[in-house]
């Protein structure tokens, strides 16, 4: 297929494709599926090999949050029954890291609910980095605050964080749909405070709140513009109790596809499969480790994931290896750059990606679904579409996080 070579050789050379070329990803039909995804998996070799990074999620506050997007359990007049919680303990939340850890997570990731940090919050932060760092010197950890306030990066970065998580989400066009409360350039903003601060950035997206393909084309693009190490891909989680709660709009196939999208525009950077993985990839996980070489351990902010133990599992039967706390998680070249541009890039690996504070990985909700464009085939014709019909709602899938941080249960990690 014409369209696969030129994008793995693309993909090989790190040139950007066009955007035709990231929608015609997207039309792809089931036939073409496993072509794409091996075509998506040799870009992914070339830069990562066969690691995998693991990243751990440890929700530092949970719930009661002021802003209302749409797609998140946490939000303002969420009904969705989620762990509810006020800031952990540096003690508490060192404690569920180390589980993370001992786990095989390189990265933790730290978050919290809110529209973004207060001063006195960020020294809270600080204290728990400190806590972790203390027991763990290797460990990366990326802090999930919120929107950031002049200077809250630079105090971060001063406190130990290696990187900061931003998503942007959505597209620009449509991020007014889903949130109300603060705008995409406030997220841009913060993304971008936190580059200057010299932390590695992290941004992602959530597929699935029934946007179209330019939609996803359109925050991809605009991911890859912000330069940012690291892309968790999202899949929304329809919780019961927001208003996304109906939106089931994701099949297996649409999100390797989704997958293989941003892995061919952004071809060097840490792609990490985000929330709604096993609820949406189902059986399909292991294929998505052919395009991304991240994902998270365990469970997720309020929702929780398959068994850490499954998820080595998977990894170790795909033929894929768990990357060590040594390994560099970047491209040689892209650690080059940020060291010459004073960023911190990743230490000793990647870069980051959780959700929460501003991010998905555990609760996500409703905005006016974009009229999704109907998927053409290479030659022209219409092809079924390829998304599940709204009514086969699996809400049985989602599985409230009732362990780990925030109770009295151990971690699954
Ligand atoms: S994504 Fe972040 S800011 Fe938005 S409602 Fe959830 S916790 Fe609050």
């Amino acid at each position: 297929m014409d369209l696969l070579d030129t994008l793995t050789a693309k993909g090989l050379r790190r040139e950007i494709p066009t955007r035709e070329e990231a929608l015609a990803v997207l039309a792809t039909t089931d036939d073409e599926l496993l072509d794409v995804v091996a075509a998506a998996g040799r870009v992914r070799r070339q830069w990562f090999g066969r690691r995998v990074k693991l990243n751990y999620l440890v929700n530092l506050k949970s719930g009661l949050c002021p802003e209302d997007c749409s797609y998140c359990s946490q939000r303002l007049g969420s009904k969705a029954e989620i762990l509810k919680y006020t800031w952990l303990k540096p003690e508490q939340a060192a404690e569920a890291a180390a589980a993370g850890l001992a786990g095989g997570a390189k990265r933790v990731c730290l978050v919290a609910s809110g529209r973004g940090p207060t001063d006195r919050d960020i020294d809270r932060v600080a204290d728990t980095i400190a806590a972790i760092k203390d027991a763990n010197e290797a460990v990366e950890v990326c802090a999930c605050l919120g929107l950031l306030s002049d200077n809250q990066a630079e105090r971060l970065k001063a406190a130990g964080a290696d990187a900061y998580n931003h998503n942007l989400n959505t597209s620009e066009g449509t991020y007014g749909d889903i949130t109300t409360t603060h705008t995409y350039a406030d997220r841009v903003d913060t993304v971008n405070k936190a580059h200057g601060a010299g932390l590695s950035a992290c941004s992602g997206l959530i597929a699935g709140m029934g946007e179209s393909d330019e939609d996803l084309v359109d925050v991809v693009f605009a991911l890859r513009e912000l330069d940012s190490d690291s892309v968790p891909v999202n899949f929304l989680i329809p919780f019961e109790g927001t208003p996304l709660a109906k939106e089931w709009n994701l099949t297996p196939q649409r999100c390797l596809r989704i997958l293989a999208m941003v892995r061919f525009v952004c071809p060097d950077v840490e792609v990490r499969i985000a929330g709604g993985r096993e609820v949406h990839l189902r059986s399909m996980q292991p294929l998505g480790l052919h395009i991304a070489n991240s994902i998270f351990l365990g469970d997720y902010l309020t929702s929780e994931g398959q068994a850490g133990q499954a998820d080595l599992d998977m990894i170790a039967d795909a033929g894929f290896e768990v990357e060590g706390a040594g390994q560099v998680t970047l491209p040689r070249h892209r650690v080059d750059a940020a060291e010459a541009a004073g960023h911190a890039c990743a230490p000793a690996g990647g870069a980051c990606g959780s959700g929460g504070g501003c991010g998905p990985c555990g609760g996500h909700g409703e905005a006016a679904p974009a009229a999704g464009s109907a998927p053409v085939a290479a030659d022209g014709q219409d092809i079924a579409p390829d998304s599940a019909p709204n009514d086969e709602l699996r809400s049985d899938l989602v599985r409230v996080r009732r362990r780990g941080a925030g109770t009295e249960l151990a971690p699954n990690a």
